[in-house]
């Protein structure tokens, strides 16, 4: 139980030319930091394998980055606050413990390309109300002040104490975040799934919403509703993706690093950034209808979206590479990108979260196949790729609809058997050893072993079979 919740906001931003090549400084640099951080911890991973274990010294793991400081070789890195460096390795570091925390996968490289961002800590900006409820947002410590960012406040916000700047397709972002009060008090989903089992099965019935996602139509829920993104969108999208493929026919014929290919560079990259947009507005308008709605328990398929996005494997047949469908695949892949099955019902658990609704996920198998009336499951139930019609009760449904309800059931079956969700988390694979310090050699670890074995404290007949010692 908790009366706050993390929340945040994402502002555009509008800094001036001026502006725009510090912070485009400030971004790279931090950058190089967090790379450098993911080298060397890279670096001393391989390192400890072969020869650090041997000597019992652990692999260094702090924020310290002046050794990537050098008056000759990175002189760059004198250019920009202290502050800018040491949060590349603040933001390592965080990555670092989730991997730890078995969150996340080994921080990776950052790219030089795409959607660029730099954390800026309370020391390097201020808020300065500006007299009209707002504030104007300086950069820059009060002894060298850079200027002002100005940014577009579409909705109230609160002072944080770190910002993230971030340029994405030729546009400026400024993203604030921080703890919001709770009008009323939060419960955990444990908490939630009891209150919704002290209901009746009537009520349940209807407190539970089950969502089917699809192709076709992107969600279909279990009251009867589709949800598709306004037809504009497509045809837009459609212009742009025309116009993405007369650029890059241009881009091809462009001097490597000239301006006018990067001009290109951008137009494609201001195009392609349309899309995405209307995907993450699609699930964000989507998402709160779900989740303002009366219903209190929202059911969705526990897709593996990654997963079923991934690239066709080669198919080797007979030493050759045969067709694999690849084309096919990838089309299939847009098409799942497309839809926001991802971000739909990310974004659905955490506004339903805040207003003490729970989310579930159930096995997505045969959902497609089995009768919401009846129960029975068979291929031959599914006459068309929009028609359901139960080859044994007759109970005829639009497909998808008829998935969403079998999807609600199973919500609900899943809900009175107590099974609550899970924190996901997924342990890496060296998670083990971690424990005791890093991966130590064979020769180390048997080493170390023996004397334990040999203790006191166990059992007197671990002493007899250790000769070996
Ligand atoms: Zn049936």
């Amino acid at each position: 139980m908790t009366n706050s919740y993390q929340s945040g906001v994402r502002f555009a931003a509008f800094p001036d030319r001026a502006l725009a090549t510090v912070l485009a400084q400030w971004i790279g640099c931090q950058r190089v930091i967090y790379n450098a951080k993911v080298e060397e911890d890279r670096y001393f991973y391989r390192f400890r394998r072969n020869t650090l274990s041997l000597t019992g010294y652990q692999t260094p793991l702090d924020q310290q980055y002046s050794q990537f400081k050098d008056r000759e070789l990175t002189p760059w890195l004198y250019d920009v606050p202290s502050q800018i460096l040491r949060n590349g390795t603040v933001r390592w570091m965080t990555a670092k413990s989730r991997q730890f925390a078995g969150l996340s996968k080994a921080p990776v490289r950052k790219r030089a390309h795409g959607r660029q961002t730099v954390l800026i800590t309370s020391e390097l900006f201020r808020f300065v109300p500006d007299g009209k409820d707002g504030h104007r947002l300086i950069l820059g410590t009060i002894a060298k002040p850079v200027g002002e960012l100005r940014f577009r406040a579409h909705r109230p916000y609160q002072v944080p104490k770190q910002i993230v700047v971030a340029r994405d397709a030729g546009r400026w972002f400024v993203s604030f975040s921080y703890g919001v009060a709770s009008e009323e008090i939060l419960r955990t989903p444990t908490e939630l799934a009891y209150e919704l089992n002290q209901l009746s099965d009537e009520q349940l019935e209807a407190a539970t919403l089950g969502g089917d996602r699809g192709i076709v139509s992107n969600l279909a829920d279990s009251a009867g509703r589709f949800y598709v993104p306004p037809a504009i969108c497509e045809e837009r999208k459609a212009d742009k993706a025309r116009y993405v493929k007369r650029q890059q026919r241009r881009l091809a014929r462009q001097k490597s690093g000239s301006k006018r290919r990067n001009r290109t560079k951008l137009k494609i990259a201001k195009a392609r950034a349309y899309a995405a947009n209307c995907r993450r507005d699609f699930a964000h308008k989507v998402s709160h209808k779900l989740a303002t709605e009366s219903s209190k328990l929202l059911v969705f398929e526990d897709l593996k979206v990654e997963k079923m996005s991934r690239r066709a494997k080669p198919k080797l047949v007979n030493g050759k590479y045969v067709a694999n469908g690849a084309a096919a695949k990838s089309g299939l892949n847009r098409s799942i990108r497309e839809a926001a099955w991802g971000p739909l019902v990310t974004f659905t658990k955490y506004k339903a979260a805040r207003r003490n609704k729970l989310v579930l996920t159930v096995p997505p198998q045969y959902t497609s196949q089995e009768c919401s009336s009846c129960g029975h499951i068979h291929a031959d139930n599914r006459v068309s790729q929009a028609t359901f019609i139960c080859q044994l009760c007759g109970y005829t449904e639009n497909a998808d609809i008829n998935a969403a309800r079998v999807i609600k059931k199973r919500g609900i079956e899943k809900l009175r058997e107590g099974v609550t969700e899970k924190p996901k988390k997924r342990v890496a694979f060296r998670r083990k050893n971690e424990k005791s310090g890093p991966v130590r050699s064979k020769v180390l670890a048997e080493r170390e072993v023996r004397p334990e074995r040999a203790k006191p404290a166990q059992a007197p007949r671990n002493e007899t079979r250790s000769p070996g010692v």
